[in-house]
């Protein structure tokens, strides 16, 4: 299989690819065994337009007069998504938020396993925490390099406070980590080989207000 690069895609288009899976795999339950771009897109509020230009970013993927092979589509973009093969990820910071995803079941039907926890509190190294069959025990810094090269772990989530979240970036990175999903409400300056994506509610939240602040449709612009 071809391994280069593909041109840059915008970001958006792929943020979009993960709602493409989401809606297919709700497809596939469904038993639906095809589907138009018209379909795929009005399902998201989306144009059908829309659909084929973020799929063809990527290949050819529709059969003319039949749409796209549910099941297909579904392994091609789980392809695209890295997500066809099962990620070894670790949390740093096992506070009320690192524990919360510590305990959440869903991400390794996604195909993303948690397999080490870490955190600077003496209180809390050795306690272990998440569900029985899968807990992970808490770990010092000190073992982060060790574990990460043992486990072959590229993907870290960073619930660290913001003031310490560099520091503890620089050090996943040295490690070997490929990857950052970071809580914390920083940015993060990374080498150019490394992907960070930062997730912060109050974000969302204000994207919300500012839709729900909205005058009505129709009425003059109030700001
Ligand atoms: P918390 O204080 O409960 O947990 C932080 C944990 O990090 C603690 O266990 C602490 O011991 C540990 N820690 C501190 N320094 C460390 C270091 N250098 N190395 C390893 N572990 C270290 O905080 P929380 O409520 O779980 O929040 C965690 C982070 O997530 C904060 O930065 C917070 O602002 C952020 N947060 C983000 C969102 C969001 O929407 N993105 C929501 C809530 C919290």
């Amino acid at each position: 299989m071809d391994q280069t690069r593909p041109d840059p895609i915008p970001n958006p288009a792929v943020r979009r690819l993960s709602l493409y899976l989401r809606q297919l795999e709700a497809f596939k339950r469904k038993d639906r065994r095809t589907i138009s771009s018209k379909q795929l897109g009005e399902s998201l509020n989306l144009t059908d337009a829309q659909v084929r230009k973020d799929l063809a970013y990527f290949g050819q993927f529709g059969h003319p007069g039949i749409g796209y092979r549910v099941d297909d589509l579904i392994s091609r973009v789980r392809h695209i998504l890295g997500t066809d093969k099962i990620w070894n990820v670790m949390i740093i910071g096992a506070g009320n938020l690192g524990r919360a995803l510590m305990a959440y079941n869903g991400f390794d039907a996604k195909g993303f396993r948690l397999v080490a926890a870490f955190d600077i509190d003496p209180q809390k190294i050795g306690q272990r925490h998440g569900p029985e069959n899968r807990s992970l025990l808490i770990q010092p810094l000190s073992e982060l390099k060790a574990t990460v090269e043992k486990l072959g772990i590229r993907l870290a989530i960073l619930t660290v406070p913001a003031d310490t979240a560099q520091d503890i970036a620089d050090e996943v990175v040295e490690a070997g980590v490929r990857g950052i999903l970071n809580f914390a409400p920083v940015s993060l300056n990374v080498p150019q080989d490394v992907a960070t994506t930062s997730v912060d509610l109050a974000v969302q939240l204000e994207q919300l207000s500012f839709q729900v602040n909205l005058p009505p449709v129709g009425a003059k612009n109030h700001f």
